[in-house]
């Protein structure tokens, strides 16, 4: 990845390099398209050392998927380049998006800029994150069975996750922290599983050596091996919104609107992977980058058709000697 770029003209700007922008890249250089992606590389799961899940890379470090990556998309001539996208433009011509380091001009943008975990406000979680403390069972449940797992709830949401947990362990210990107390129903069912209930305020994670040693209580310390809870997820979706592409109200708070492959509702812009989809894991992610490419290809194509002189005009045609 190289800093600077200057000012480019591009038939395609993608913003946000993580698993869902470099998809897109891929199949897009593959096209031959001119492709540019601008990227702050600040990846969601950048804190795990292993990713997990994702076919032929279980295991992976998730930067060692990225680098991988951008050295297949360098082979079809596309360019990543380190930047921080500031604002856009776009309309029925095309698109201009301006970075740090200069304007770049395309006929098509795709935002795969992800999104932000906001974490709760506990102290020692944020150094834990990713390590002694994670969002996603399908992720670190594997890594985690028949360990002590600590339940911090969030969230209504929470019980249904630790629930969930108790797939991978019939160790499960469940803080309500400052959500509430289980319904009778829910107080019902995490009893008939085993699953503990530990009262009270989370006052910290306690840690020794950087190794998640338990969670304090008022009182007392609670021992766990892991921490799952749930961050609240806020799409980093300020290019779109600036843009005045529309947006939905859903259970997870107001997220913009993109068909399967990434189309929005203005012209020329499409976003994929966590920005607009709270569920695309990294597997997801490449997927659905790879169905905007082919979405954005086919209207690249539609446009050369138009743009195309007729076949009346050209010199054979007419007749005209060589
Ligand atoms: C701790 C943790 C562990 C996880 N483990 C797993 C796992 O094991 N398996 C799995 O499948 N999923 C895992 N995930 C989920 C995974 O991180 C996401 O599914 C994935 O990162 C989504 O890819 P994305 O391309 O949409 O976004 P990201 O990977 O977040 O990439 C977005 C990129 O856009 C850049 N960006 C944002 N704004 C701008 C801007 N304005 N200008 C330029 N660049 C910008 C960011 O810096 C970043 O590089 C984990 C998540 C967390 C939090």
């Amino acid at each position: 990845m190289n800093s600077t770029h200057r000012d480019v003209d591009t038939d395609v700007v993608i913003v946000g390099g993580g698993p869902a922008g470099l998809s897109a890249a891929l199949s897009l250089g593959r096209a031959r398209r001119q492709v540019l992606v601008v990227d702050q590389a600040r990846p969601r799961n950048r804190t795990a050392l292993h990713m997990h899940g994702v076919l032929g890379h279980d295991g992976l470090p998730p930067l060692e998927l990225l680098e991988k990556g951008r050295r297949e998309i360098a082979a079809y001539g596309v360019r990543v380049v380190v930047g921080d996208a500031v604002s856009a433009r776009a309309d029925e011509e095309g698109v201009e998006v301006t970075t740090d380091a200069g304007t770049i001009r395309a006929r098509h943008l795709i935002v795969a800029t992800g999104l932000t975990d906001e974490l709760p406000e506990i102290p020692g979680l944020r150094e834990q994150w990713g390590t002694g403390a994670v969002v996603c069972p399908y992720c670190d449940g594997w890594e985690h069975r028949h360990h002590v797992i600590g339940v911090v709830a969030t969230s209504a949401q929470s019980v249904g996750q630790a629930q969930l947990l108790r797939q991978w362990s019939d160790r499960v210990v469940y803080f309500p922290n400052v959500v509430g107390e289980p319904d009778a129903a829910e107080a019902d069912a995490l009893a008939r599983r085993g699953i503990r209930v530990e009262r009270g305020a989370v006052e910290s994670l306690v840690t020794s050596n950087d190794r998640l040693e338990g969670i304090r209580l008022a009182q007392r310390t609670v021992p766990v091996d892991v921490v799952f809870t749930g961050p609240t997820l806020r799409p980093n979706d300020a290019l779109l919104r600036s843009l005045g592409a529309r947006a939905a109200d859903g259970p997870a708070g107001s997220w913009i609107d993109a068909d399967r492959d990434g189309r929005t509702s203005l012209p020329r812009v499409w976003a994929v992977g966590n920005v607009v989809d709270p569920r695309a894991n990294v597997s997801v992610s490449l997927g659905l980058g790879s169905l905007t490419a082919g979405a954005v290809n086919a209207e690249l194509v539609q446009e050369d058709i138009t743009r195309a002189p007729a076949v009346g005009t050209s010199p054979l045609a007419s007749g005209t000697a060589l």
